[in-house]
């Protein structure tokens, strides 16, 4: 009888560890957007065994809704950071976003990839001072990025100074990722809630990793690492037109331009259609409304007889000393890693990601692991962010005490700002978001509101 009983146990035991092997993998990616599809492409050809989870579909999230430039002109950049962090920093980071637009091009012509990829100029430009554009073309060259200060750009009007940068790129984010995600084995609609050691818990079922890497855009996961003091969300809108042309003899722009003014856009071409970018905010602080006013009279002024093809908006992650987090998740989390604090930039920026994660879990030494290790402590470049997020946080959380639960982000219960523009609950201390009846949008929030409308 003990016999039998110790036999059933053993064969629990076995059955138990069978499970546990199938639902085991030596790497999890958690989310395929841009960053988590480069990541997992690049470790699979190592001849790595690798999972993508992803909670919705494959580049739902932000990468869905980018303008794709593949650039190192990450707007007013190089000044800045030879003054927070210094020349031998600042060309590190220079370096790494110009080798990512050529591992791009390198890619999409050795895997055929067809995504419309051009090499094309980008510009900065003010239609103020020009004191500061003059000095960023002066830093920018002194970091090795082909850069001049020029007065002429194929914008539809005048301004008064502008950086280029020579051989930058665009290209079709959507065709690409298609083809990348085609290479992977990913599984949609599962949204991981808990990450415990190596194990991934989704709504369903337990996982286990050896290496799980959270690619989640903003990481859904606080302690350790405490991202959600190190970083907030800011969200900006597009309008794509069509039928600029007719106003002004053939426009048709070849290049990509980014204004630094605090009522500038952002233009670039997408076949026959123009998108036009700008109205930015901290997601969250858009309570009256009227982010996409600003680019429909843009649009009015500049292109007048243009017509609105489609509308949208999307947000990205902004670090406090404006450099992204890519490396270990923290110094007790040996197997997870993390990419995020993309600022805007993520098509370079992921591509950077994929080349870090990809050598220091192959064991490979990488140029830039350190620059952009998520252990750094940059205090000089930081500190002002820091204490303003902070304090924003504070406010919110504060704020959420007082207000009703249904109110309450599901994140950490900061109260939440209705966004009339996006018809969305919008949280201001870390940017997640829901939309009406409360279903999740963004993250870092993995739960939906506990309310019906
Ligand atoms: C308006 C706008 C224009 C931009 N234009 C440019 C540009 O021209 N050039 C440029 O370089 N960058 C640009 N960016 C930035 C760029 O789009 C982003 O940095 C980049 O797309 C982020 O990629 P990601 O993979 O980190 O995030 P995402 O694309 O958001 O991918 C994260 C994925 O994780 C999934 N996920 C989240 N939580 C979970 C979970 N719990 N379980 C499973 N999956 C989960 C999400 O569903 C999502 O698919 C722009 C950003 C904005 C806001």
């Amino acid at each position: 009888m003990e016999s039998n009983q110790n036999e059933t146990k053993q064969d629990e035991i076995n059955q138990d560890e069978i499970n546990r092997e199938k639902k085991s993998r030596e790497i999890i990616v958690v989310g395929a957007g841009m960053a988590g599809l480069l990541i997992a492409y690049y470790l699979k050809r190592q001849g790595k065994d690798v999972l993508v989870l992803e909670a919705n579909e494959v580049a739902s999230g932000q990468t869905g809704r980018t303008t794709a430039k593949i650039t190192s002109q990450h707007a007013l950049k190089y000044s800045e950071l030879i003054r927070t962090i210094g020349e031998g920093k600042a060309r590190l980071y220079a370096k790494a976003n110009e080798e990512a637009i050529s591992e791009y091009e390198r890619l999409i012509r050795e895997e055929g990839i067809e995504c419309q990829f051009r090499r094309v100029s980008a510009y900065l430009y003010t239609l103020q001072n020009t004191e500061r554009l003059k000095q960023e073309a002066k830093a920018a060259s002194l970091l090795g990025i082909d850069a001049f200060f020029t007065t002429e750009t194929e914008l539809p009007f005048d301004v008064a100074g502008a950086v280029c940068f020579r051989n930058q790129a665009q290209f079709s984010p959507m065709d690409f990722v298609r083809h990348i995600a085609s290479k992977l084995e990913i599984r949609e609609h599962t949204k991981v809630i808990r990450i415990r050691g190596n194990r991934v818990i989704t709504k369903g079922e337990e996982l286990f990793a050896e290496k799980i890497i959270l690619a989640t855009h903003y990481p859904i996961r606080n302690v350790p690492g405490f991202y959600f003091l190190r970083e907030h969300q800011e969200r900006s809108c597009v309008l794509e037109l069509s039928d600029c042309y007719k106003t002004s003899g053939g426009y048709r722009l070849e290049a990509m331009c980014y204004g630094i003014d605090s009522d500038g856009f952002s233009f670039r071409q997408a076949g026959e259609n123009l998108l036009l970018g700008g109205g930015s905010y901290r997601t969250g602080e858009n309570k009256c409304g009227g982010a996409y006013d600003k680019l429909t009279q843009a649009a009015k002024k500049y292109f007048p007889n243009a017509k609105e093809v489609s509308r949208w908006s999307a947000q990205d992650c902004m670090p406090h000393d404006g450099i992204p987090f890519i490396g270990r998740f923290s110094v007790f989390t040996p197997n997870l890693y993390v990419a995020t604090g993309f600022q805007k930039w993520g098509m370079t920026t992921s591509m950077i990601a994929a080349m870090i994660l990809k050598d220091m879990i192959c064991g490979v030494g990488n140029p830039y692991e350190k620059l952009f290790s998520p252990q750094r402590f940059l205090v000089r470049a930081a500190t002002e962010n820091f204490l303003k997020d902070v304090g924003i946080s504070v406010k919110g959380l504060c704020k959420g005490l007082f207000c009703a639960k249904t109110c309450r982000c599901s994140h950490m219960g900061c109260e939440l700002v209705w966004n009339p523009d996006e018809q969305s609950y919008d949280c201001p201390c870390h940017g997640s978001r829901y939309d009406a009846d409360g279903k999740l949008l963004d993250n870092p929030s993995v739960h939906n509101l506990q309310r019906k409308k």
